[in-house]
């Protein structure tokens, strides 16, 4: 099946040369930080209240945008991975895509393309893939980590927490319904709890991923499949179940909280405040709670 959206970016139009191949990519999100920044960690799910609203922007706005966040993160030394890096892997596909699939980090061969998903893992995520009507260009595909630890060990909690505001941005430029976390990185990341894979596979939930609702569905790693036949066959089932998720759209996005005025440029009228109000502080006196808001 193909994706619901109406003024799709082809995958041609997104691949910018890298090294000897050709990547796709992303861009800079309009939003301050500290709007996209959804808990204290490393996390980038939240509860749903009072998010900002979203800018309107066209698919090509965002393309350009995320080429942007590309330019940034090949250059980016926010992390002792750049010392070994051969390549910042930043993700492939399309930049307008409604289905999104986040690995755990770069392996040597996408370390040596700056492709995602390159080595045998990303044969099978082909394979099934096509098995649901798909194929690489109409879906972004990217990791939580851009680039490879060195031996392949585990993503560093301070690696993840530097390379975490890369994946937000991706996430809000390139607005999926739907994303497919591989493994427990991802799934924790994005989720911002521990619980791993294994209970949550195949269950799909609405999560705040910055200022959007978006379908999460973690799915179990093609690299862990590759040797466990059981989880090869329940990363297939739950996999088939895709076309069903993305025929959903996109869930209900949550209520928006308007910008917080600034006091100071409001008047006094408008704020309430006679002259000498701010004496009622200095004697000690508390604000209102919906004056410390800014809300009336
Ligand atoms: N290749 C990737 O790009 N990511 C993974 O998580 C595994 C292999």
């Amino acid at each position: 099946m193909r994706s619901v959206r109406g003024d799709r970016v082809t995958a041609s139009e997104l691949m910018i040369p890298v090294a000897q191949s050709a990547v796709t990519v992303c861009a800079l999100s309009h939003y301050p930080r500290s709007g996209l920044a959804n808990t204290e960690n490393t996390g980038l799910g939240r509860p749903s209240s009072g998010v900002p609203s979203p800018p309107v922007r066209t698919a090509a706005e965002r393309r350009e945008l995320l080429k942007d966040v590309y330019e940034e993160a090949r250059g980016c030394t926010r992390c002792p991975l750049h010392q070994t890096r051969t390549t910042v892997v930043f993700g492939a596909g399309n930049a307008d895509a409604d289905l999104m699939f986040i690995g755990e980090a770069p392996g040597a061969n996408e370390d040596r393309l700056g492709l995602p998903f390159v080595g045998q893992a990303g044969k099978l995520l082909d394979k099934l893939l096509a098995e649901i009507g798909l194929d690489r260009k109409d879906v972004w595909i990217c990791n939580v980590l851009k680039c490879r630890p060195p031996n392949n060990r585990d993503p560093n909690p301070n690696e993840i927490e530097a390379c975490s505001d890369y994946l937000r941005r991706q996430v809000d430029l390139i607005e999926p319904t739907a994303i497919c976390t591989l493994g427990n990185f991802s799934t924790k990341l994005l989720r911002d709890d521990t619980t791993g894979i294994s209970r949550l596979h195949g269950r799909e939930e609405v999560r705040i991923i910055g200022p959007r609702a978006v379908r999460l569905y973690p799915l179990y790693h093609p690299a862990a499949a590759l040797y466990t036949p059981s989880m090869l066959e329940a990363l297939r089932a739950d996999f088939h179940r895709i076309p069903e998720l993305l025929a959903l759209g996109p869930p209900e996005q949550p209520q928006r909280c308007e910008p917080v005025p600034d006091l100071e440029e409001l008047t006094d009228e408008e704020s309430g405040e006679e002259s000498g109000g701010d004496q009622d502080r200095s004697a000690g006196r508390e604000p209102e709670p919906a004056a410390q808001l800014g809300l009336f």
